[in-house]
């Protein structure tokens, strides 16, 4: 059983300020890209639950740290499955990672989706997509999203998820950096660059709604945004040079995606797009540059 999973780019990321429990309120717009994980499900005849981590891209990817064992995300929602349904089946999950470790890009909570939907077919748990859904957000905030696809409006701490109306397909430039940024490290610096400061409550731009509404890219390009950006240059000044090259590059639009190290950049048409990957092919601070299309669904088998 093999489930295809996209990495998800946010189109604004409002950033609210630190609640009791630890996490912050997001207003986001989630959009899932065409740069997938795959994750295969084998059923096993006893009751382990094992993985493997491949990648053809080890610069991208740095697959050495993401986790081979019970710490694996995609592990815990294979766990988490089995308890809410009751069974003790096992299963061997092989993970081929595209989407970049600790990029922003929410690439391990879509390797969970893709558990989640692979280990409920293997086992035959049958499992609707909202009862998925409710065990989706308990693995992570992202996960929910990465399960749905499409665009989408995220609140709460980015696991609430609601359908947006949106026009178009969008053509991006991504530049991946050569070293992974810890979410949690980034969350830090924002409450530490805040102190003192009164955050507001976040909101979702009208105008990048309206912008998707009407699939209009420039307007899009424009409404871009993204709270976390000066917390994110705080931990890796070189990246405000790597956003800089690919707007001098005629990008419509150019932001961190989610909390980093990757950029993202938005481009009328195709041949936009090779000029602005082109462009930032020579950025001392890009391991590697992809162009990319969204949106595309979420988790599915094949
Ligand atoms: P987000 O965009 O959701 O904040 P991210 O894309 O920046 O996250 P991830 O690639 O999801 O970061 O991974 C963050 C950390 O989670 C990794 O450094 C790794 O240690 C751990 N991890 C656990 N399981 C996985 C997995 N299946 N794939 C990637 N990382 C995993």
């Amino acid at each position: 059983m093999n489930v295809r999973v996209p990495a998800k780019i946010n189109l604004c990321l409002g950033v609210g300020p630190v609640r009791d429990d630890g996490y912050h309120p997001l207003a986001t717009v989630y959009q899932a890209v065409d740069l997938h994980d795959e994750v295969r499900a084998t059923g096993r005849d006893d009751d382990q639950i094992t993985v493997s981590v491949h990648s053809e891209m080890d610069v991208r990817s740095e697959i050495s740290v993401v986790p081979d064992g019970d710490d694996n995300i995609a592990v815990k929602a294979a766990r988490l499955l089995r308890e809410r349904t009751g069974i003790s089946s096992g299963v061997d999950l092989s993970i081929r990672k595209v989407i970049p470790v600790a990029g922003g890009m929410a690439g391990g909570s879509a390797d969970a989706a893709a558990a989640l939907v692979a280990c409920n077919e293997v086992w035959g748990t049958g499992l609707s997509r909202p009862a998925l859904e409710v065990l989706a957000a308990q693995l992570g905030s992202d996960v929910p999203f990465l399960l749905h696809g499409g665009n989408a409006v995220g609140g709460g701490r980015g696991e609430t998820v609601s359908p947006v109306l949106a026009r178009g397909s969008y053509h991006w430039v991504f530049a991946m950096a050569h070293e992974g940024l810890s979410t949690r490290a980034v969350f830090a610096e924002f409450d530490r660059l805040n102190t003192g400061a009164e955050v507001p409550e976040p909101v979702v731009p009208d105008a990048l709604l309206a912008a998707l509404r009407a699939g209009d890219a420039e307007a899009l390009g424009a409404a871009l945004s993204n709270d976390l950006t000066e917390a994110a240059f705080s931990l890796r000044p070189e990246l405000e040079d790597t956003l800089s090259i690919g707007i001098e590059a005629g990008a419509l639009g150019a932001i961190l995606s989610g909390s980093g190290p990757t950029a993202l950049f938005l481009a009328s048409d195709e041949a936009h797009s090779l000029d602005i990957a082109f462009a930032l092919s020579s950025a001392a601070g890009c391991a590697d540059v992809v162009q990319s299309r969204g949106p595309v669904p979420g988790a599915r088998v094949g």
